[in-house]
Parts: structure tokens; sequence; C-alpha cells
């Protein structure tokens, strides 16, 4: 942003649209579209899409039809609106997720009501991320009316299913080209990681599989048979005692928020041990394990070496194809450049704005940046958005008003420094 004349200009235009912004939010909060199984998708992009073509963007529905999770019932229908300024590029895309997970009970407010009240904005999605959807839209309306042309492109969209996975979503939109290196230059995704932090990527994910096999016998007499649940306990145990130490002393130099994940990790997810194909209950010796781990693995680890231990732990405690091994599923680790334009715009914005230094983060789990990194090819890529980490997924969600206001300020301020007019 180069005068500063307008810099002013454009801080004005987003207090005074500050009703408006609310509004949007909330309007937004009461559409629920809560994910399983995605509801009112094609409600909500229609809202967004509505909005933004009133804001003078060229808006359409990319969905994704030949997806297994799109259905009649559930339609997956994104939404995405461009507007051209002097040249396609550079291109920065916002990006924001509209599903939400289902509520939960214990809520002391209706959550899809949009409550605002002593200067918080309630409901499921409040946080995650609706707020970032508001400021994303009127981050870039506040630069139209301050005025300020466009040398590059401003690219807004909203896409479903982030909460589980984003297949259906930004995969979908990066698959298709839409959010491509071919023609996007920057991406930042709103979620809501804290108003004066960038979150600049994720540790890896290594979802796997292991079936202990063992022998039926009759359960009266288990010294006939070989118990597959005997020898799954046999890998907890060896787990315990060599891996998690081994894990936990490794620690990566992403800054990766809270301190207790900057370490590899290793989760049980789920253990079912008995007789092959029956109900659990059944007078056998069980012949049949099987165990979910969730493995985050670090940069410097990568994959290929995460994967290697967990074979070589299974060999050191298993013969005779004992343990079966199954990849889920894997993500690797995402992580921005440390030079990256989108950090310095933030930056600079954070500081303008709420008048002191960014930090710098990375999430503890993962979220769409994976394919935007991954698919797209697009190292350019940021999640920087309104709200608290810790109140996403929480009962009684809310979004400082405040903080929502702000970082429509933090993303107008660094839209304009990247695709903004040249001094
Ligand atoms: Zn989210």
């Amino acid at each position: 942003m180069k005068p500063h004349t307008d810099t002013d200009k454009l801080l004005a235009e987003v207090e005074s649209a500050r009703d408006e912004i609310i509004d949007f939010a909330a309007e937004l909060v009461r559409i629920p579209t809560v994910n399983p199984p995605g509801d009112a998708y094609r409600d909500a992009s229609r809202f967004i899409g509505t909005r933004l073509e009133a804001l003078e963007f060229e808006v359409d529905y990319p969905t994704a039809s030949d997806m297994p999770e799109h259905s009649k019932e559930h339609p997956r229908v994104n939404v995405v609106g461009i507007k051209r300024g002097a040249a396609d590029r550079p291109l920065v895309h916002l990006n924001g997720h509209i599903d939400v997970v289902p509520p939960g009970t214990g809520w002391t407010v209706d959550p899809f009501a949009g409550i605002v009240r002593d200067g918080k904005l309630f409901g499921r999605g409040s946080c995650d991320m609706k707020a970032g959807i508001a400021a994303a839209v009127y981050a870039a309306e506040s630069i139209r009316r301050a005025g300020i042309a466009l040398h590059g492109t401003i690219e807004i969209s909203g896409t479903v299913d982030e909460e589980s996975g984003g297949f259906a979503g930004v995969a979908f939109l990066c698959e298709e080209g839409r959010i491509s290196r071919d023609r996007t230059d920057y991406v930042i995704i709103p979620e809501p990681l804290n108003v004066d932090r960038i979150c600049i990527g994720h540790r890896g994910v290594y979802w796997f599989k292991v079936t202990a096999h063992g022998r039926i016998a009759h359960g009266s007499m288990p010294f006939l048979g070989e118990s597959a649940i005997e020898h799954m306990g046999a890998l907890l145990e060896a787990v315990r005692r060599d891996l998690t130490p081994a894990l936990q002393a490794r620690t990566t130099s992403t800054p990766v928020v809270p301190e207790g994940a900057r370490h590899a990790t290793l989760n049980v997810n789920a253990i079912l041990g008995g007789q092959a194909g029956q109900e659990p209950q059944s007078p056998c010796v069980a012949d049949r394990c099987e165990a979910i781990f969730d493995r985050r693995f670090l940069r410097e680890e990568g994959f290929d070496e995460a994967k290697q231990e967990i074979e070589s732990l299974l060999a050191s405690i298993g013969n005779g194809g004992r343990y079966e091994l199954e990849d889920l599923m894997v993500v690797h680790p995402v992580e921005t450049p440390s030079d990256s334009p989108v950090i310095s715009a933030l930056d600079d914005a954070i500081r303008s704005v709420l008048g002191k230094p960014a930090e710098r983060i990375a999430s503890p789990g993962t979220y769409d940046h994976k394919h935007v990194a991954r698919i797209a090819g697009v190292e350019h890529c940021v999640a920087y958005g309104p709200g608290i980490l810790e109140l996403a997924h929480q009962v009684d969600e809310y979004c400082l008003v405040e903080d929502l206001v702000n970082a429509t300020k933090v993303l107008a301020l660094a839209i304009v420094d990247l695709v903004g007019e040249r001094a």
C-alpha cells in the first residue's frame, strides 16, 4: 500500500461497513450447513454468491456432482466469485469453507440463531469459519468503496466439506484448475487462528490400520489357539515402550501450536478384536484384531521414514505374517516459504491495524492448505482470519465482533498490497 491517504480511506470504509459485515456473518450462521451430512450447502453458496454479485463479482457455482459425497439431497455446491482488475495476475484467492460440524448438546444459545450480544457473534460456525468468509467479502468490497483500483485480480470462494477432508470442496476446485499455479498467485484461507497470527502450514498425517492375525479355538481351551488381541497388546506395549518416547524426542522447526504438537505424535484412534466376521461377543479365541492409528509426522521426518519405522516395529515383535499394515490416508506436511509475499503483506497489515508484530504459527491439524499446495501447486498459501482457534467446534462458539472487523481491515490492506494499484 503506497499513499497513506489510501490506507486511511480503506480502514475508514471497513469501519463504516461494520454493521453490514456483522449482519452478513450472522446471516451465514443462520444457514445450518451441518457436515455430516452436508446440509444446506446450496443455500449458503447462493447466499454468498448473491452478495458477491451485488458487489460486482462474476459468480459461478462449481458443483462436485461426480464425487461420491454428492447426492440430490445433499449437493456439493461451491461458489466462486472473481473480480478482475487491470490484469488477470497477480491473482489472490480467498477461500473459506461453508460447512460446520454438528452443534452437539449443551448450548446456552440457539446454535443457528446468529445472535449478536456483548460484542460477540454466537453460533455454530461463527468462528469456524463464517466470520472469516464475511471478512474476505467485505475486505474486497471496502477496497472498491475506497476507490482503490486493482492492478491484479481478487477471487473469493466458499467451499464444502472441509470438515470431512475437503475433497468435493477445495480439492475439487484445485483438480478442476480453478485454483492452480497457472492462474493463482496467492491463497489466503481465513480460518480462525487468532487475529494476530499467520498460519504457515501443518504437520503430516499418516493414518494406518494394523491387523493382527491369530488362530481360532474354543474359548474354553484358549491354549489351543493364538489370540490376535494378545498380539495387538504386544504391539501397543512396544509402541508405549519404544516408539512414543522416540517420537516425543523429535521436535520440528515448524512453529506448530500448541507447544505439545511441535513433536511427532501417535494416537490409537480405534481398536476392534474378536472372531473375524462376527459380533465382538463370540465363544472363541480372537483370530483377528484391528487397530487404527493416527501418526502426525514432522517435515524433518517425512512420510517414508515414518512408515518405515512402523514396519520395523512390527517386524521386531511379529513373525510369520502376524501383523498386516495398511495405509488409510497420507497428507504430507506443508509450509509456506518464509519469504513469501503473502506472509509479508499480512505481516505489514497486522502491524498497521493492531500495532504489534504478527506471530507465525503452524496448525496442529491439517486444513485445506494441503490441497492448495499439493494439487494446485500454489506455494504462497497461508491461513489468516478472525476468531479464536480454541473456540472452534466448541459449545457456545462465538467470534468477537472486534476480531471480525480487525481481520477485515488486515485482509483489505494485505489484498491491496498484493494486487492493488501500483504507485
Ligand atoms: Zn475451519
